[in-house]
């Protein structure tokens, strides 16, 4: 069914064009970039910027890291607030926003006063396709307004014409009070967060969280929200209409995919002001956009004044789910598979730890007794020669538990062509709660 469209022309142009569009902007882009900024003066140099509209010339622009984001912060002139990757001088940044830092330091980005414009006007295409609009009241749950999920998804909300009610930075028991007090319809957090909160609220309010008006979710921030056990699991606890899964990056925009009400995945929402590639995390070679395809996601802020990234890689590995859609968007829908740091190496073979979770909750998930996980040396653990050791919790009074394992075993060989040794452990076992920090885990509770 076609829906609102925050920015028609473009939500609903074909994908190829808006790609063709946005390069056709990156010669004059990166050439003035070179001029205001002195980390991208040097990162550019040899770079064929004037032809970079064309595929074979925008393959040859150097990635930026992380790295050399925190590299660029370190060494700061001074007019250098941000440091050198710094595209304006200091008086023309309006705001500051921080990193959650969830790993190593947390790095800083700026917005200029049309930044600021364009990140809120985004931001309400992302919340518009989540289903976020007039008439609804918003409870924003972030503690922190610094951070990209904060002040930035306060001013989204209200741009879209949506009520914010940010509930965030208070005690648990308080904001429970006030999704009650002030009829919130959409509660908007991490996955975690919404996963765990619906409890709580029974607690304190002493009745279930689905007598709440509560019918709208929209959750973001950590993996999860795609996997269908985990995703009834929100609905059912919160007597939710519709969960929308979002997914952002601070240092590209805090909002950059959001699930529509029509399809899987979820669709890119930022056009206008990020082009997004997907590259082979291991060649660094393009991938195509198209159904089932996968790669890791890489962001150009072609507009953004303040601090700029260009071909920046986010480490986040996704697969393509749709390429067309009845909600009347263009942008391809994809689901966040998991962080490219988190990938393990089965011989020859790439694995994610997610895809070895839905290999076994597709097949068991009447069995297993509560979340799984990978088992590693060490966090560093990348490459296994011995098969995967893979923890399983089954209950007690399972009737066959050493055919569960061969079941299980034998259905992630011939699935994922890698092998796993499957430990099978008591229930309550393995800590609960869905974490930022998804390394060694490869299930979702129950
Ligand atoms: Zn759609």
């Amino acid at each position: 069914m076609a829906e609102r469209l925050w920015d028609p022309e473009l939500d609903a142009r074909p994908w190829q064009e808006i790609l063709e569009w946005q390069r056709a902007s990156m010669p004059v882009f990166l050439s003035a970039l070179k001029e205001r900024s002195s980390f991208y003066a040097e990162h550019l140099a040899e770079a064929p910027v004037a032809e970079a509209a064309r595929d074979d010339a925008w393959h040859q622009i150097p990635f930026t890291s992380k790295e050399d984001v925190r590299r660029s912060q370190r060494e700061r002139g001074p007019d250098q607030l941000l440091g050198a990757m710094q595209s304006v001088p200091s008086d023309a940044i309006v705001q500051v926003i921080g990193s959650s830092g969830t790993t190593g330091s947390p790095t800083f980005f700026g917005l200029t006063a049309a930044d600021l414009e364009r990140w809120t006007d985004s931001l309400a295409n992302w919340l518009t396709t989540a289903g976020v609009g007039p008439g609804n009241v918003v409870a924003l749950t972030t503690g922190m307004p610094m951070v990209a999920g904060g002040m930035p998804y306060g001013d989204a909300i209200r741009r879209t014409g949506a009520t914010l009610a940010w509930v965030g930075g208070q005690t648990t028991e308080r904001m429970c009070r006030l999704l009650e007090l002030l009829r919130v319809d959409t509660l908007m957090g991490t996955a975690s967060f919404v996963s765990f909160f619906s409890d709580r609220c029974e607690e304190v309010l002493g009745y279930p969280a689905t007598d709440l008006p509560i019918r709208r979710i929209v959750a973001g921030g950590e993996p999860g929200m795609s996997q269908p056990q985990a995703r009834s699991r929100v609905v059912n606890a919160w007597g939710a209409e519709r969960l929308s899964e979002v997914m952002g990056l601070g240092d590209v925009l805090s909002g950059l995919w959001s699930q529509c009400g029509s399809g899987d995945g979820m669709h890119f929402t930022a056009s206008r002001d990020v082009h997004v590639e997907l590259v082979d995390p291991s060649t660094s070679a393009p991938v195509e956009w198209a159904d089932g395809a996968t790669g890791e996601a890489v962001y150009t802020t072609f507009t953004r004044e303040a601090t700029p990234v260009v071909r920046y890689r986010s480490r986040d590995h996704m697969r393509v789910v749709g390429t067309s859609c009845d909600c009347g968007r263009t942008s391809p829908r994809v689901s966040c598979i998991g962080r490219t740091d988190d990938m393990l190496i089965y011989k020859a073979m790439n694995v994610f730890p997610s895809d070895i979770r839905d290999v076994v909750m597709a097949r068991f998930v009447d069995r297993v007794a509560g979340p799984m996980r990978v088992r590693k040396d060490s966090v560093d653990q990348v490459r296994f020669d011995d098969p995967i050791p893979l923890e399983i919790e089954l209950p007690p009074d399972d009737a066959d538990p050493d055919g569960f394992r061969k079941e299980v075993e034998e259905a992630v060989r011939t699935s994922l062509r890698v092998r796993v040794a499957v430990e099978l452990l008591e229930p309550d076992s393995i800590p609960l709660g869905v974490h930022k920090n998804a390394l060694t885990y490869v299930g979702e509770p129950q």
